[in-house]
């Protein structure tokens, strides 16, 4: 599975991040990015979670 932010979309509310710490990365604006290339197995509950949470529907995903 692969995940990315729509960085248009992102309004910085940080809800991925303390969901998944281990996948998202905060900027200096507050603005997430995905820091894992392909999501590990053991994390893509917590990506969907992620997913499914973020009030800007950001979040994506890419591949399964
Ligand atoms: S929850 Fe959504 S809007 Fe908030 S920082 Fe994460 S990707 Fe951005």
């Amino acid at each position: 599975m692969r995940i990315r932010v729509n960085p248009d979309k992102c309004q910085g509310h940080s809800r991925c991040i303390g969901l998944a710490p281990d996948l998202f990365d905060v900027d200096d604006y507050g603005l997430s990015s995905v820091k894992v290339d392909v999501v590990p197995e053991h994390l893509e509950q917590a990506a969907r979670l992620a997913v499914d949470n973020c009030p800007e529907y950001a979040i994506e995903i890419v591949e399964e």
